[in-house]
């Protein structure tokens, strides 16, 4: 065999093209339809202009010798470094130094390749519904065992639902793990963990040596106390948590891209620090995200920069309550939209498909059938406040037609 055989037995990713070609063949059906999407998973706002000045200053100085930059460090320029460690982490009281930070350009790469830090036979557990990056990178690597679409679920994954019965609360593995992803705040459901419930699964790894994998890219739309922004702020999670940080949502960086993770030195296996071997994989393979993005991150830690992003923040977070509040004068059970731009809604009888069909027959919206994110997901459906507040308003409008 020539070729890597895991990715043949990956199913094809049938989610979004789906989405789009329904969407499409209601369209041809009826031009007249104005149809809303709240499927959307990107931010819509501008940049902060902070965060343009930044740009354009960076620019100039590639100019010039004198100010010229290539090839930066490996890790990320240090100005950056120490601002993060500063602002997101220092700020809150957490012990993290800028050496246990590695800059990135994007929270998507690095939580498919950090997996390349475990043994092949590395057994992985992941919640259910999922971001699916984390499912995918692992069947690449041989990882996952093989697929059954009976059950929509891999041989050699352990699956941890998280849904209305359990309150989203997953329970911790019933058999051996050594890697566990948790993406909190979540996508898709858009629920969280407080600190204390987190603090559970950092004991549990602390006791059984697994490591955690912690995707914090929707930190920054948390509102509530007691949620963590950070695993750090959990006892003992230095020695056993990664934590994964992106610009992308924080701040409108999905096409710039700038992201970071943090090994803490504490973090060893087999008596090898993960932070060494992470600088070692990323040296070899990663040259960095580009100086000038990286200004742009440094831009959003300045006074300015923050309230900027703040307002972007509290825009999607106003229009996710909206969207929230509409389906629950609906009599629909409705997740999340608190700490997370998303909303998670029970489909009532219908599966999620079905629901897409009604709500984009009889509202003319888009939204994300949940089954998409792993067997658990049946039966839910995403919807997105990263639209503007007047489609959203107008959605929300004919969302109060609806019956089902
Ligand atoms: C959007 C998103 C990211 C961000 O990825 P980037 O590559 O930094 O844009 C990471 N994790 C989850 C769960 C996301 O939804």
């Amino acid at each position: 065999m020539l070729l890597n055989e895991n990715f043949a037995k990956l199913p094809g990713n049938y989610l979004f093209s789906t989405v789009a070609k329904k969407r499409g063949e209601y369209a041809a059906a009826h031009p007249e339809a104005e149809i809303i999407s709240l499927g959307i998973g990107d931010v819509t706002m501008g940049l902060p202009p902070a965060v343009i000045a930044a740009l354009h200053e960076a620019v100039e100085e590639q100019a010039q010798p004198a100010t010229f930059q290539g090839y930066g460090p490996d890790g990320g320029y240090e100005f950056l470094r120490q601002t993060i460690a500063a602002g997101d982490f220092a700020s809150r009281g957490l012990d993290i130094s800028a050496e246990e930070i590695y800059v990135s350009d994007g929270a998507k790469q690095d939580s498919g390749n950090i997996q390349e830090l475990f043994a092949p036979g590395a057994k992985i557990a992941l919640t259910d519904p999922v971001y699916p990056v984390y499912v995918d990178s692992n069947v690449m690597a041989g990882r996952a065992g093989e697929y059954s679409e009976a059950t929509g679920t891999w041989s050699n994954l352990t699956y941890l639902p998280t849904n209305a019965e359990n309150g989203f609360v997953p329970e911790l593995p019933a058999d051996d793990v050594d890697v566990v992803y948790l993406c909190l705040p979540n996508n898709p459901t858009g629920t969280v963990l407080t600190k204390d419930q987190l603090q559970v699964w950092v004991d549990w790894a602390n006791r059984t040596g697994a490591v955690i994998l912690f995707d914090a890219a929707y930190e920054a739309f948390i509102t509530e106390e007691g949620v963590p922004h950070s695993i750090y702020e959990c006892e003992g999670a230095r020695t056993c948590a990664i934590e994964i940080r992106s610009f992308s949502k924080t701040a409108g960086f999905t096409g710039l891209r700038l992201s970071y993770t943090v090994i803490p030195r504490d973090l060893e296996r087999d008596g090898q620090s993960l932070l060494a071997l992470w600088n070692r994989r990323q040296g070899t393979k990663f040259n960095q995200a580009p100086y000038i993005v990286q200004k742009a991150g440094l831009a959003l830690y300045s006074e300015a920069g923050k309230a900027e992003a703040r307002e972007r923040i509290d825009y999607y977070l106003k229009n996710a309550g909206t969207i929230k509040a509409a389906l629950e004068a609906q009599g629909f059970a409705c997740f999340g939209g608190v700490n997370s731009p998303y909303v998670w809604l029970r489909t009532g009888g219908l599966s999620s498909w079905e629901f897409f069909d009604q709500l984009l027959e009889q509202c003319q919206i888009v939204g994300t059938p949940g089954s998409g994110f792993g067997p658990a997901g049946e039966g839910y459906f995403r919807l997105t406040g990263f639209g503007s507040a007047d489609n959203t308003a107008e959605a929300c409008a004919r969302l109060a037609q609806l019956k089902l």
